[in-house]
């Protein structure tokens, strides 16, 4: 079995508030192997971003991790390290824009508005590699170039609200990536572009994962995006993963209630008559969180007691593929 770049065991994290602590992940576990692209999914509030976000320890000062919390970074020649154990930013350089590097839906928000592109890029090369000045420019505009970006020496001297959209996506992509890092964390990267651009900085990610060799976690709450652009999916509900598997065996059949809703809700373009169905009911506050199986309080196939008072552990359904849901330990049992 190849070695695992990524393994997240056991990773809980509350937010202290006034209200009380909340519960946003919830002993969730995945690895990310080099070269594979894991997509993690499910709607807005599942905790996927905050998840994302642990592997950097980019969470506010109000969170807490579980004490079994572990983050493990294996790069070659080098002993594991557990990311939790990291404290401050010169301890955690290692995860924040060194191996591992994020983009996110807003470019914006990866660019300081009042510097330039080159600047931004250039002043991460310094800190991250060897590279002097001259060197770092020389490869920034060669990174603006490898993505797409037309004029990349002009661009370079350019801000980001000068670009269009497509054209910043693609400059926060080469800015990530200019570190040659061994994990990309992509949270929602196309959402907000329009369906060719969409394509196109789809279609260039999975380019440089064949070059690059890197991991990426590519967070999108988009099924079709993930059926396009990833190996393995994790689906997530209420700071809990639900199902896991490889894209093929989950796309094709769903065994979680929840996962079978997300698919169902899709528009088939063979039937466009066909009525969209919705999943029934709200994602419940963090603050009331339900016991038992946390979807029960929306599960159409809702078992009783056992839902309500027993949370379902994974089993596996063939070999590359893990549901935790009290349906499938009934069917082995009958
Ligand atoms: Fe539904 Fe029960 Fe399965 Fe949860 S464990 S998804 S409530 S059948």
């Amino acid at each position: 079995m190849s070695k695992k770049l990524m393994e997240v065991k056991n990773l809980s994290l509350q937010f202290k508030t006034d209200e009380g602590l909340i519960t946003a992940v919830d002993n969730v576990s995945f690895s990310i192997a080099p070269g594979e692209v894991l997509g993690l999914v499910g709607e807005s509030g599942s905790g996927k971003s905050v998840t994302a976000k642990s592997l950097m320890k980019l969470n506010p000062g109000n969170a807490v991790y579980g004490d079994d919390s572990q983050i493990i970074l294996n790069l070659d020649g080098q002993e594991p390290i557990d990311i939790m154990k990291l404290h401050g930013s010169k301890e955690l350089k290692v995860a924040r824009g060194g191996s591992i590097s994020m983009i996110f839906q807003e470019p914006m928000a990866s660019f300081a508005p009042a510097i330039t592109i080159g600047a931004q890029m250039v002043e991460q090369l310094l800190i991250h590699t060897d590279y002097n000045k001259v060197k770092a420019k020389k490869y920034s505009i060669e990174m603006l170039d490898r993505v797409g970006i037309s004029d990349a020496d002009k661009r370079f001297d350019q801000f980001a609200f000068e670009l269009s959209g497509g054209m910043r996506q693609r400059a926060m992509i080469a800015m990530a990536l200019s570190t040659k890092p061994k994990l990309l964390i992509a949270d929602e990267p196309t959402t907000a572009l329009d369906v060719t651009i969409q394509l196109q900085v789809i279609d260039l990610m999975k380019d440089l994962v064949k070059e690059f060799g890197m991991g990426i976690l590519f967070i999108t709450h988009d099924l079709g995006v993930i059926a396009q652009t990833a190996d393995n999916i994790a689906v997530m509900y209420l700071g809990k993963l639900i199902e896991k598997g490889s894209v093929r065996d989950v796309l094709r059949n769903p065994s979680h209630p929840y996962t079978q809703g997300l698919i169902d809700a899709l528009p088939r373009l063979d039937n466009l008559d066909a009525p969209l169905k919705a999943i029934d009911g709200d994602i419940p506050s963090p603050l009331e969180r339900p016991p038992g199986c946390v979807f029960h309080t929306r599960c159409p196939a809702d078992l009783g007691d056992v839902c309500h008072t027993q949370i379902p552990q994974f089993s596996a359904v063939n070999a590359n593929h893990e549901t935790a849901c009290h349906l499938l330990t009934k069917e082995a049992a009958s």
